[in-house]
């Protein structure tokens, strides 16, 4: 089992290799290039939608998908996660293809794998206090990817390799996470130079580990949470840390400016990327400049939104996006509501790209949990939930000892896994008899724009 998932990777990561001209050059198309291409794509996604999955033919049966404009978006009823988990089977076009079989394959996985012939599963905390499980087929995954790393890979190949290396087989490390159904675990092991392979680090646990494994890697491509870089910076400045990167290319979360100006001095050789991804679609590039983002607006229609659903104008702060993902026929998302606090550019990028240039990404940045000396990133913590998705919200909340979660679920819920599973994630860090409880609840507290706020750390003692 283990070569066939073997050769399909490989398999995969040569299709990859074959879309990558394809992508690139759609960075430098006109804006009627871009028009014309989101409406066609659109309108396949429509008539696609409206063919194959159930729960979306009735809430798209007043549109004509041959003739439907980007415009006729917003006749739409907005899309959100309960939605598409409560509707998963009417809304997945895969034959055969169900949430109980996903579910299944999630929890027993013991490494990247296949479903249903050539698909794959991502396991999500994403947007709205719930987990998703988000299917892409073959060529959506390769585009997701692809749709993202466009301007990673053609800046190396532009690079002249120190001791002549072959162009695109750079020494690649992805500090992410850890064996799970998450996003960047799949896309790690899917999308890895077989002739070069990327080298996968926990991110989850502490940068002690990390950096004699950094300078083992001597990564020329290193792809990691922008959290890190403040220690790493530390470390490289102390003389622990010695890489000499070519490209650090951080997402996951959002980037803040005095940590990209902290990566620039410490690396000043290196590019530095950042953008923003989603489970549900990919959905940005990063600027060549090394100046902010792409909305990658072949793939993606992303809609900022107030807290009404109204659209907001650049410059302004949304209260979230419909995103529309052009491409992914497998579990079609259209109109998708995604929490994260949007800043569009209406500047034309120096870049001379014409794809929308998003100003900032707010949110997302992942507090951690400090037991003493032990730093615990709440994410590895989040797995135990993402492996049984009747539940529908939660809430880890660190206590003196360990955790407490709070969730909101229906139907059959295993409490005791989700304790022992917590307390493991926590023994695996050094918390010495962690204490763990979880809790049913009917409701979860809010913040004030009503967002579920998933890992509330304990206020520092000091
Ligand atoms: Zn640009």
């Amino acid at each position: 089992m283990s070569d066939d998932a073997n050769q399909m990777r490989a398999a995969h990561f040569a299709h990859f290799c074959e879309l990558m001209p394809e992508l690139v050059a759609r960075l430098s198309w006109s804006r009627e290039g871009i028009e014309a291409h989101r409406t066609r794509a659109l309108r396949e996604l429509l008539g696609h939608a409206k063919r194959h999955a159930p729960w979306h033919a009735a809430r798209l049966a007043h549109l004509d998908p041959e003739r439907a404009t980007i415009e006729d978006l917003a006749s739409i009823p907005p899309m959100t996660k309960s939605d598409l988990m409560h509707n998963w089977d009417a809304i997945v076009t895969v034959p055969g293809a169900s949430l109980k079989v996903a579910e299944e394959a999630v929890r027993n996985m013991r490494d990247q794998f296949y479903i249903w012939g050539n698909h794959t599963l991502f396991a999500s905390g994403g947007t709205g206090g719930r987990p998703g499980l988000f299917v892409n087929d073959w060529t959506s995954l390769a585009m997701n990817w692809g749709g993202m790393s466009r301007t990673i890979r053609p800046y190396l190949a532009s690079l002249p390799l120190p001791g002549g290396g072959i162009p695109h087989n750079y020494r690649t490390v992805a500090v992410g996470a850890e064996m799970s159904g998450h996003g960047s675990f799949v896309v790690g092991r899917v999308f890895s130079n077989p002739a070069n392979p990327t080298r996968m680090l926990s991110g989850w646990r502490s940068v002690a580990e990390l950096i004699p494994k950094l300078n083992a890697a001597q990564p020329q491509l290193l792809s990691c949470y922008p959290n890190l870089i403040p220690a790493l910076a530390a470390a490289a400045r102390s003389g622990e840390l010695k890489i000499d990167p070519l490209a650090i290319v951080c997402g996951g979360e959002h980037f803040p400016d005095h940590s990209q100006r902290l990566a620039r001095e410490t690396w000043p050789e290196a590019a530095i990327m950042t953008c923003w991804g989603t489970s549900e679609g990919g959905g940005t590039h990063p600027c060549v400049s090394g100046d902010g983002f792409h909305v990658s607006e072949d793939q993606v229609i992303i809609e900022p939104v107030d807290e009404t659903g109204a659209p907001t104008m650049p410059g302004q702060r949304s209260a979230g996006i419909y995103f529309t993902n052009l491409y992914n026929r497998a579990q079609p998302i259209i109109r998708y509501h995604i929490d994260d606090v949007f800043e569009m550019d209406d500047e034309p990028c120096a870049c001379g790209s014409l794809h929308r240039k998003i100003r900032q990404v707010h949110g997302r940045a992942f507090e951690k949990f400090h037991y003493g000396t032990i730093i615990v990133h709440p994410v590895t913590l989040q797995l135990a939930v993402l492996e049984q998705p009747s539940i529908l919200e939660y809430q880890i909340r660190q206590t003196k000892r360990g955790a407490h979660l709070a969730y909101r679920g229906e139907g059959d819920i295993d409490g005791a896994r989700l304790a022992a599973k917590m307390r493991q994630a926590l023994k695996s860090y050094g918390v010495v008899e962690p204490e763990v409880t979880v809790e049913c609840v009917a409701q979860l507290g809010r913040t004030s724009v009503g967002k579920l706020k998933r890992f509330i750390p304990l206020p520092p003692t000091s």
